[in-house]
């Protein structure tokens, strides 16, 4: 297929070009994502903006912010997440979510806001000859099909799983999206970022043609928090989760002030673990048992014929990973 390929050298320009054509014009980062998708016929984009030109220094790379947390410009390579010292002792979550994805190339390429934003891994979504709801095609082949590797929760018609293992990390750690367009810019918490099929088939999150993901923010962690990712998966590279948890936990005296845990894998967008939440907030350590924090990790869930294994699967990650954050406080 044909396409033409645009580089603007700044921010505005590029808002600019996409607002021009924003249904036919698209951002490209580190491709990586994105190639395949037009190579595979899943994607035809009239036009591509590339944004590896783009010179303003705040696309780029990793910085403390006035309130002590850091903000992470969206074109940072994921290699560069997973290497930085400071995300690695204070946001350990997100480093060890960024280090165990994809492969070294593709996290050399791949960059945050690429991560964020790529396209469902549902195999009949990327087959070019199923024209699956989310294609504009009239039906959802993988519910007659195979659905081992789909949502047990928040399915509509379509049971994509959210294929960002960093996402997950994020939406634990409390993280914000900025975002960038020709109007102007606007700040979302990103647990409001992803959306359901059940919102719109035809897309993840809250972008609008034209807009682009410029960074993501970070809070300063609470004093006492530790956080982890672990994540299930069938090979140990270039695989995505089955089921991911990233939880954090902050223990202050003996008891747990804070948790955060949310899991990948399991629905179309991450999915916040809120009866663990609530099994832990408050809690004294001592009176913790983790496996009752993973046997709640997933309201009533609705698992297809031949994916219900990721039920105790999640369960048992968020048992491990309560175990594991409680054993090292
Ligand atoms: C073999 C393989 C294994 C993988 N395994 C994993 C895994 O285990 N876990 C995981 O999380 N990911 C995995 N991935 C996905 C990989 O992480 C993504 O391909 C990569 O992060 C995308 O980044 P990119 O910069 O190359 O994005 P691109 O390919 O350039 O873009 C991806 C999408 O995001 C949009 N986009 C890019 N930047 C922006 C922006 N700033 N604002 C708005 N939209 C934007 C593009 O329009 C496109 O739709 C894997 C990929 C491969 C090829």
């Amino acid at each position: 297929m044909t396409f033409q390929l645009l580089q603007p050298t700044s921010l505005a320009e590029a808002c600019d070009l996409l607002a021009a054509a924003p249904d036919d014009a698209v951002p490209i980062a580190g491709g990586t994502d994105l190639l395949s998708e037009i190579r595979d016929g899943t994607a035809s984009p009239a036009t591509l903006v590339a944004l590896d030109a783009i010179a303003d220094a705040g696309l780029y790379g990793i910085s403390d912010t006035a309130d002590g947390g850091i903000r992470i410009g969206a074109l940072t390579a994921i290699a560069g997440i997973a290497a930085d010292a400071g995300i690695r002792r204070r946001y350990a979550a997100l480093a060890e979510a960024a280090a165990g994805l994809a492969t070294p190339q593709v996290r050399n390429l791949g960059t945050l806001g690429g991560n964020l934003n790529q396209r469902p891994r549902c195999w009949y979504y990327r087959h070019p000859l199923t024209v699956c709801l989310k294609r504009g095609g009239d039906r959802c082949y993988a519910v007659p099909g195979v659905g081992k590797y789909l949502c047990i929760t928040g399915g509509d018609r379509c049971f994509i799983v959210h294929p960002s293992d960093t996402a997950v990390a994020l939406a634990t750690l409390g993280a914000s999206v900025s975002i960038a367009s020709a109007a102007g810019a606007r700040t979302v918490a990103i647990n409001d970022y992803f959306t359901g099929p059940d919102v719109d088939l035809m897309r993840e999150n809250i972008l609008q043609p034209g807009e682009l993901l410029t960074g993501v923010t970070l809070p300063p962690p609470p004093d006492g928090q530790r956080s982890a990712y672990l994540k299930a998966r069938e090979r140990e590279s270039g695989d995505f989760a089955l089921v991911s948890v990233a939880a954090a936990i902050t223990v202050v005296d003996g008891a747990i002030t804070q948790a955060s845990v949310t899991l990948g894998g399991v629905a179309p967008t991450p999915y916040r673990a809120a009866d663990t939440e609530t099994y832990l907030q408050g809690r004294p350590v001592s009176a913790v048992t983790p496996a009752e924090a993973g046997a709640v990790a997933i309201a009533n869930p609705r698992p297809l014929p031949d994916n219900a294994y990721k039920i105790p699967m999640a369960a048992n990650l968020v048992t491990r990973s309560v175990t594991n954050l409680l054993t090292t406080a």
